[in-house]
């Protein structure tokens, strides 16, 4: 064996940023660890990053990675494998094609936060440098667009005053809207130790759910969904009323203060906490830490953004750090969590529909002219381009000709899927470019593009608090694939070719130094200047933007003088009327549906789901209901139920939950169509509808009906396969059950063979089973006919129970028939999950009851991924615990759980705190 060698880079999942170490041996990835030297993370890992090398064995990669360029003769016909030079031919006379008959307005481009910003930059200049519109834009508008426009409005500029040590130093911490603990799990480490670290900390969070971030805090405002307007304006009345304002620091550094005075003068506590459904004394608490606190810091990310007031939503909570003097100073301040990796470093170099490289507008038109000469180009178009809920209607309505999405989802993640749909069928050339084939928006490729990802991979990304980090290649792009500056570079310079004959080529690029060389020098005397740093710094370290030229260090913290990037310098307050949701609940759409993450997967999970231990914590899709609503409609905790709004509809499972309220639901944004073939997954009901300025659109509410889903038809089925075919074997299965009317493919992680992967499915329909599915499900389980087969068949009744039994365990089982006769599968699945012994059941392995026979393990989900650890072994560890000793590190020494990333350390404590004897 090889010694191994090990790589600096970047965690591709969330906005922390985290520095990791990338461990090669053989060809392969053999471990990722956190970087100790990182300052996003010094050493730590969530779940996610600890796990990135258990989604790279080869194994894994060659059944889920698209290798080679695709074509599809027509709309739904299979792709055919073809060369490099065909693909990327058929991409160019595509593109020019569309640019002669139509006009460059009739090509867009979908791109991604994951994107590297050299990546970005290329497709920035492809699209508004050669084909002359600005129809590019990214999944970012889903993700931060709403905290941008919040900071321009305010501070005259797309810049995160904040900064990590910030954490360490606040004194009051608000957490807005977002569930930390979950998707920004290193920073909530952080949050987690400055509670530890200084008792006097006080910590808000403003969320209408109950999540592990809100249960830990000192304050949790469970608002109604979509008033986080008004509290703030509360919150701000109340200030004013005790005269807990920085006058000093309104008068000298801010304009417009009493416009929104007038403004907030209405929003008596009254009303305020009337509004958002809390306690007026919670809301003046909340007014008085903030505003009292030496140092209040805000921690916010989609709860605020995804919306459609979002803007204001940013705005508002800005505007009490402007009115307290909270600000530009250690520990206080505004600091949106970005969700992608890369979403800063994409608005750096510009690529978004509305922007120009270095965070110039493209509204302004000496900033066009600077960048078109630049570039030596004509002209920048003076249209904004479609931004992404725009750009996909527009394609569904007929208006473009070629769509080119790369390095995205957006068939799983964009609101309105049956929209979505409908442009991808419809445009008359659609070109995905991805490192997966399993995505759902590859299915409605014309053209498919291989691109190499994470690990194969050179260039830079920003994080959260504008530090710039490199990603490193330690292996060489798999198959055929490319890395996608490379491909789009390519194509434009085949495409100039026959857009701009004789010209000079606008994309001499051989490396992505070269690129990152020519996006620094467009950042001269821009608020995000890098002029001062090269690519053999980062190398060295990571650093923060703004580094000009002659700078000997980052800048962490920015507006420290109280000068602002408003023309005036002065920061300007935002006055505007609280809007409530756009979609209202009512008689025919009752519930209020929230979307969020889960804690071990990242948003599609193409990448996170690679590794099917991340199934583990939350195993199956569900929608979270308050008891209550479930006992209203004769539900209990598992039934399936029918999920509708004014946009579409699904069938999951419900499940009853405590962390909200009577009139709300949760789902998981994760489950698209990949996990429910039956269907388009959850955003099959969230709104399209977009704040005025952001475009960001509200995926944090829609309106729905739930009932039950009264199917008659039950199918439960569960194998272990080889790890070599279980990925190709869960794609044959979604293909095989899209037509049902409910269907869950899921992946089980193997506690007994390494080399094999549980399938798991679960699917429903009116009518029975027909015998060729039923056939076919059987052959991709290996559930053929066999010496270890007990089967038990009553055909008239459409029941069957199918049990493979290998030594004395479940191999593989498949049960249907009517709810009844498959509720055993509610014993046997854990069985079968745990390897345990069917001998003692005899036949009674067969019966269909849904009693548990004696000895039989029970299903518990795994709280503790990293050592593998069930919520039923730490609470029999609590139970178990001496008393008098401390409870936190008596499972730490007796499970391990808790001790490797700490991710579920706050599942632990609470599970701890409701027994009352709270540990260390
Ligand atoms: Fe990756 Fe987790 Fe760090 Fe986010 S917090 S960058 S997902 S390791």
């Amino acid at each position: 064996m090889n010694e191994p060698t090990t790589t600096r880079s970047t965690c591709p999942y969330c906005g922390v940023g985290c520095g990791v170490l990338v461990e090669t041996r053989g060809g392969e990835i053999s471990n990722v660890v956190g970087d100790p030297d990182h300052p996003a993370n010094y050493g730590k890992l969530c779940s996610k990053g600890a796990s990135l090398h258990h989604t790279t064995p080869r194994i894994v990669q060659l059944q889920s990675r698209l290798l080679q360029p695709m074509l599809r003769a027509s709309k739904g016909a299979a792709p055919v494998a073809t060369d490099w030079t065909t693909a990327q031919s058929k991409v160019v006379h595509a593109i020019a094609a569309a640019v002669h008959t139509h006009g460059a307005n009739s090509v867009g481009v979908y791109a991604s936060g994951q994107l590297l910003t050299e990546d970005y930059y290329v497709f920035n200049k492809f699209v508004k440098g050669l084909l002359g519109t600005n129809n590019l834009d990214t999944n970012s508008r889903l993700c931060m667009s709403s905290a941008v426009a919040g900071y321009k409005a305010t501070l005259g500029a797309d810049s995160v005053p904040t900064c990590y040590e910030d954490i360490d130093h606040a004194q009051c911490l608000l957490i807005a809207g977002s569930n930390m603990a979950y998707a920004h799990p290193v920073l909530y480490r952080r949050v987690e130790a400055a509670r530890a670290n200084n008792p006097n900390l006080k910590t808000i969070v403003i969320d209408p759910r109950r999540t592990d971030t809100a249960l830990e805090a000192d304050l949790h405002l469970a608002i109604l969904p979509g008033t986080d307007v008004a509290l703030f304006q509360g919150m701000l009345h109340v200030m004013l009323w005790e005269g807990w304002l920085d006058s000093a620091y309104i008068a000298a550094h801010t304009t417009g203060f009493d416009a929104l005075k007038a403004q907030v003068r209405d929003m008596t506590p009254d009303l305020s906490a009337g509004i958002c459904g809390i306690s007026k004394a919670d809301l003046a608490t909340a007014a008085q830490w903030f505003a009292q606190s030496p140092a209040s810091l805000s921690l916010y990310c989609q709860g605020l953004n995804q919306s459609a007031d979002g803007t204001h939503k940013n705005a508002a909570l800005i505007n009490l750090h402007l009115a307290t003097g909270q600000i530009g100073k250690a520990g206080a301040g505004p600091f949106s969590l970005t969700g992608q990796p890369n979403a800063m470093g994409g608005r750096e170099v510009g690529g978004m529909a509305n922007l120009l490289p270095a965070h110039r507008n493209l509204a302004n038109p000496a900033h066009r002219a600077e960048v078109a000469a630049f570039w030596g180009v004509d002209a920048i178009a003076e249209k904004p381009g479609y931004t992404a809920v725009e750009l996909f209607e527009a394609a569904a309505d007929g208006a473009l000709q070629v769509l080119w999405i790369a390095c995205t989802n957006p068939a799983h993640s964009l609101p309105d899927q049956t929209t979505v749909r409908r442009a991808l069928e419809r445009t008359p050339t659609v070109i995905v470019q991805d490192a997966f084939k399993t995505i759902a928006t590859a299915q409605y490729a014309d053209i498919l593009l291989p691109a190499a990802t994470w690990g194969e991979k050179d260039g830079t990304v920003t994080n959260s608090e504008r530090r710039i980090s490199r990603q490193r290649a330690v292996l060489p792009p798999m198959g055929e694939s490319r890395p996608d500056w490379q491909i789009v570079r390519d194509v434009g310079r085949e495409l100039e070719t026959l857009l701009r004959p004789n010209a000079a080529s606008l994309f001499n690029f051989d490396t992505p130094e070269s690129i990152w060389l020519e996006h620094r020098a467009l950042t001269a005397g821009t608020d995000c200047d890098i002029t001062g740093l090269s690519y053999a710094q980062l190398e060295a370290a990571p650093q923060q933007w703004p580094y000009a030229a002659g700078a000997s260090q980052a800048t962490p913290r920015l507006f420290t003088d109280g000068v602002f990037s408003t023309p005036t310098g002065k920061a300007q307050f935002y006055t505007a009327k609280f809007k409530p949701l756009a979609e209202a609940v009512n008689v025919r759409h009752p519930i209020a549906l929230n979307t969020g993450r889960l804690r071990d997967q990242w948003h599609g999970a193409s990448r996170t789901a690679l590794n099917a231990q991340s199934f583990a914590h939350a195993p199956a899709p569900t929608i979270d209901m308050h008891p209550d609503d479930m006992a209203r409609r004769s539900l209990a905790s598992g039934d399936l139920v029918q999920l509708t709004s004014k946009r579409g509809a699904i069938v999951m499972p419900v499940q009853a939950s405590n962390t909200l309220r009577s009139g709300q639901a949760f789902a998981a944004m994760h489950w698209g169509s990949e996990w429910l073939p039956a269907g388009h997954g959850v955003n099959a009901l969230s709104l399209p509808t977009f704040d005025a300025a952001s475009k960001q659109p509200e995926l944090k509410h829609a309106a729905i009906r739930v009932q039950a889903a009264n199917l008659a038809y039950h199918l439960h089925a569960f194998a272990w396969l080889p790890v070599e075919q279980a990925y190709a074997v869960h794609e044959s299965l979604c293909a095989l059950l899209k037509p049902l009317a409910f269907a869950s493919v899921l992946r089980v992680a193997s506690t007994h063979s390494p080399n094999t992967l549980g399938v798991v499915i679960r699917a429903a329909d009116h009518e029975a089973f027909a015998t060729p599915l039923l056939n076919a499900i059987r052959a991709l389980l290996d559930l053929e006919a066999s010496m270890g087969l007990a089967q038990y068949a009553d055909p008239r009744n459409h029941h069957l129970r199918l049990l493979s039994i290998a030594g004395d365990a479940l191999s593989a089982v498949l049960l249907t028939g009517n709810a009844q006769a498959c509720a055993a599968a509610a014993w046997l699945q854990p069985l079968w999950q745990q390897g345990a012994s069917v001998k003692a059941l005899g036949s009674g392995v067969l019966k269909p009851s849904a009693t548990v026979p004696q000895g039989a393990p029970i299903a518990s989900p795994t709280v503790c991924s990293c050592v593998g650890v069930s919520q039923a072994a730490i609470e029999a560890g609590v139970a178990a615990t001496p008393a008098g000793s401390e409870v936190l590190p008596h499972l730490q020494s007796t499970l391990k759980c808790g001790t490797q990333c700490g991710s579920c350390l706050p599942q632990i404590k609470q599970m701890i705190g409701k027994t009352s004897r709270v540990g260390a």
